[in-house]
């Protein structure tokens, strides 16, 4: 979060401490005093409080406001019982809490400062390769590049300490054997490992000429992820990288944060934000539903305490509509007793986080569960070889982009793109070989075009890519870009190579073509492209 952004909110939450104070001495010197509801209502203040405090830094004031909702609850469970001792304690907590109102101290950063600088889950992933082998390593750059990744190449071992300390690549590949030992490179990972805690953790993945035990088990000692024998399908290293660096395919997750206390809900808003979250705020619960309807969220941040209605009711409403089913809710409360958390569990709640919460384990809770909701969902929707958009869902984003692009007035192309004499592949390397070029392309696809454009599998070797905002020049270009990457990429099977081309037709809509008969031209544009020879792109003249 930038100093700025959190100054904005630490300053709002400041200046809503003197109500908190006149409020509190409302509650307890006030016409109601002694009343039941006036306890209530202290207590419902230092919960309030406890959450907020806390997340802003304001410790002291925290720990105050905990004490104090702590022995409010006291007081209430005894309530009617006569004068008690417990009240007399409150009343020293309270003028404790008043204190800290009156002057708050902040003493810790809070959970703002945690918050790590936003990174564009898009970005560019940056490999840093390490092999003695320089034709090797040449081949394997220009290869990786080819699905889009920035690659340094270092043949020399000794610079890598070096190229760490001023370059923080997002992976390591590493050769094995270096010319100062057979397993240097893993004993060169383990001593930057174990010494140069600056560096973070950067995965590594190791990459071997010789398949040794004595290798392997230098490579799992240095916390290795991964492991690959030269030589080997690079579709196969980019499943790797996908898997240990996460999809990059992965939309970002849509967090859906209600707390009455606005100010707090901003503060969870921008810290999910900059986690590469996005997030949006409802203080009143009542506008939940409809927030549903026009954010589709991946999960939902609940506040247990709100006016009106509660978290836990509010939770059963939100899964009594089908369409929410499975969208996982995360309590967040001051509540520390463990049966009230369990009895909120047992409402619909997936989670219950407790206020004060740092950024770092909010993120943390937040994206596991998103993250495991956008999988059920994308299976839903997506093909299973390739977790690209299925038939059905590609054509109705191409629906959903024309109308959009009509409404605009904007251009929009559409390509189709079919894999040549696929049929031969299929008939000389078997099916499965035919399926992981399928892969290969579908990454390729999903790699290198831009976060609006829709990519889907159309059919067998048929793809489908909806390009808002994009001319017939542009998207030829594009296209054709990824078709001269696509053909140089080698397929391995055993010890033998080959390589696939496809071809591609490209339309762009009119005036006159605004429907889906736009894929009936790129159509005809493909077949042309596959007449004059394949392994080509051409585009549908505008009619
Ligand atoms: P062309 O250059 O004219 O496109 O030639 P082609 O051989 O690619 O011809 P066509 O598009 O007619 O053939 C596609 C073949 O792809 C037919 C089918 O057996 C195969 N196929 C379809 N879906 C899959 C799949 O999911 N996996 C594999 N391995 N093969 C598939
Ligand atoms: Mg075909
Ligand atoms: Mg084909």
């Amino acid at each position: 979060m930038s100093d700025d952004h959190l100054d904005t909110l630490v300053s709002a939450f400041e200046s809503e401490l003197p109500r908190y104070l006149s409020e509190l001495q409302e509650a307890w010197q006030g016409p109601r005093r002694g009343t039941r509801d006036a306890m209530v209502k202290i207590q419902e203040i230092a919960h309030k409080l406890s959450g907020s405090a806390g997340a802003y830094g304001y410790l002291g004031l925290a720990e105050a406001a905990v004490g104090v909702a702590a022995t409010a609850a006291e007081v209430l469970s005894h309530f009617g019982q006569g004068h008690n001792p417990i009240q007399q304690r409150l009343f020293g907590q309270l003028n404790a809490l008043g204190a800290h109102l009156a002057m708050p101290v902040r003493v810790e950063a809070g959970l703002g400062s945690l918050a790590r600088p936003a990174r564009d889950r898009r970005q560019v992933r940056h490999v840093v390769l390490v092999d003695d082998d320089v034709a090797y390593a040449r081949l394997l750059q220009a290869e990786m590049r080819h699905f889009g990744f920035e690659v340094d190449t270092l043949t020399d071992l000794t610079a890598l300490t070096h190229y760490l300390d001023q370059h923080q690549p997002d992976l390591i590949v590493m050769d094995v054997s270096f010319p100062e030992g057979q397993v240097a490179g893993p004993k060169a990972v383990q001593s930057i490992r174990a010494h140069a805690h600056a560096h973070g953790h950067v995965p590594v993945i190791f990459i071997s000429a010789r398949d040794t035990i004595g290798s392997r088990l230098a490579a799992v000692r240095a916390g290795g992820e991964a492991f690959f024998v030269k030589p080997f399908d690079v579709a196969e290293l980019m499943d790797a990288i996908d898997r240990i660096l996460g999809g990059g395919e992965q939309a970002a997750y849509r967090i859906l944060v209600v707390d009455d206390a606005a100010s707090l809900a901003r503060l969870y808003a921008s810290t999910l934000e900059q986690a590469g979250m996005i997030a949006q705020v409802v203080s009143n619960p009542l506008e939940v539903l409809e927030a549903m309807e026009s954010f589709h969220p991946d999960l939902l941040l609940m506040d247990i305490y709100m006016p009106e209605i509660s978290g836990v009711e509010l939770a059963r409403i939100i899964q009594q509509h089908r369409s929410y089913l499975g969208v996982p809710i995360v309590f967040l409360s001051a509540e520390r007793d463990p049966l009230k958390q369990l009895e909120a569990l047992g409402q619909g709640g997936d989670n219950f986080l407790t206020k004060p919460i740092e950024a770092a384990e909010l993120v943390k809770a937040v994206s596991i569960r998103a993250n495991h909701y956008q999988t059920l969902r994308s299976l839903m929707l997506k093909d299973s070889l390739t977790g690209l958009l299925n038939h059905s869902r590609v054509l109705e984003q191409l629906d959903h982009e024309l109308r959009r692009a009509a409404r605009l007035n904007q251009p929009l192309s559409v390509a189709m793109i079919d894999i040549d004499h696929f049929k031969s592949i299929n008939d000389t390397w078997g099916h499965p070989v035919g399926d992981s070029v399928i892969l290969t392309l579908a990454r390729l696809l999903r790699e290198r075009l831009r976060v609006s454009d829709v990519v889907g599998r159309y059919g067998g070797e048929e793809f489908m890519v909806v390009m808002p905002e994009a001319g017939l020049e542009d998207a030829r270009r594009v296209i054709d870009s990824l078709r001269e990457s696509f053909a140089r990429i080698s397929h391995r099977v055993g010890d033998k190579d080959f390589t696939v081309s496809f071809s591609a037709g490209v339309a762009q809509i009119t005036p006159q073509c605004v429907d889906r008969s736009l894929m009936e031209k790129a159509d005809q544009a493909l077949y042309q492209a596959k007449h004059s020879g394949r392994n080509r792109v051409c585009i549908a003249p505008l009619c």
